[in-house]
């Protein structure tokens, strides 16, 4: 248990990396600020599991990453119940996939707002906090696609290269106070939402799951194999930890090879 007595809030924690990532800092003892959309009795029902499965408080707040002002109020509330947020995970995230000339604008708005403008609001609301406190920790979940492009994801790429961007930044203006930013770099990620798209491709292209798995979806990944939640949570852990307290500014690859190509 490395992280007993700190706090962390982590946005888009109801499911995938995110809620991988909640769990793994609470196992270290750290307590948590779920944050997410979806069925409320199910997120009730992750909170209290992590509390009894762990032994650490956990609280939702329902903030919706497209508002500045309940974004700032999910940390208030990290800091009001807990006395303080020492770890910041910007994690949530949507995708879109459409031609840059038909990219919905609002979709593009969206995307913007809830992949890279949503981390600045929590940053700028848990900075003060940390710096008073002389540590910190922030991780931003970005992607391969915050150091490559692939077609038809103009906002997603726009908003990842723009997180990365972010995190250098922050990292250089917080460095002498105890407070590290970094961000994690995952290429293909195993997840639920992903496992469902199989059958109804296999489906469409007339393929095997098999084919699906590599041609299709790890057609980027050298190591034909998904990336686990539990290995990118693994990572979050590291970030956190006293080992990793002079790294900072890192983008952080966990892709199976795919940006050394
Ligand atoms: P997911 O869909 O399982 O989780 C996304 C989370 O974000 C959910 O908890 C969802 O409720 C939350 N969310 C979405 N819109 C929100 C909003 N307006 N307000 C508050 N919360 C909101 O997806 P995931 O695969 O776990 O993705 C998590 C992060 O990892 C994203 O930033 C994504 O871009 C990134 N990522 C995913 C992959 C992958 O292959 N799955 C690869 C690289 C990076």
């Amino acid at each position: 248990m490395t992280l007993t007595s700190k706090a962390a809030v982590i946005t888009g924690s109801t499911s995938g990396i995110g809620l991988a990532i909640a769990r793994a800092l609470a196992k270290e003892g750290a307590n948590i600020v779920l944050n997410g959309l979806g069925d409320e009795a199910e997120i009730e029902k992750t909170r209290a599991g992590i509390e009894s499965e762990f032994g650490v408080k956990a609280v939702y707040s329902p903030a919706n990453m497209l508002k500045a002002d309940e974004i700032e109020e999910m940390v208030r509330l990290g800091e009001r119940t807990f006395g303080s947020v020492d770890i910041l995970v910007n994690n949530a995230g949507i995708q879109f996939v459409s031609p840059v000339e038909d990219f919905p604008v609002e979709k593009w708005d969206q995307i913007i707002a809830i992949n890279l403008t949503s981390a600045f609001h929590a940053i700028r609301a848990a900075v003060p906090g940390m710096k008073a406190r002389g540590w910190g920790r922030i991780i931003n979940t970005a992607s391969a696609h915050s150091l490559v492009a692939s077609p038809f994801k103009s906002a997603y790429v726009a908003a990842k290269h723009g997180i990365a961007g972010l995190t250098k930044t922050v990292a250089l203006e917080v460095a002498t106070h105890g407070i590290t930013v970094n961000c994690i770099s995952p290429g293909y990620v195993w997840t639920p939402l992903v496992e469902r798209q199989i059958p109804d491709t296999m489906k469409a292209r007339g393929l095997t799951k098999e084919q699906v798995i590599n041609d299709v979806l790890l057609e980027a990944q050298p190591t034909k194999q998904f990336v686990t939640v539990d290995q990118v949570a693994g990572l979050a852990v590291f970030l956190c930890s006293d080992a990793a307290s002079q790294m900072s500014g890192a983008n952080l690859s966990m892709d199976g090879g795919w940006t050394a190509k």
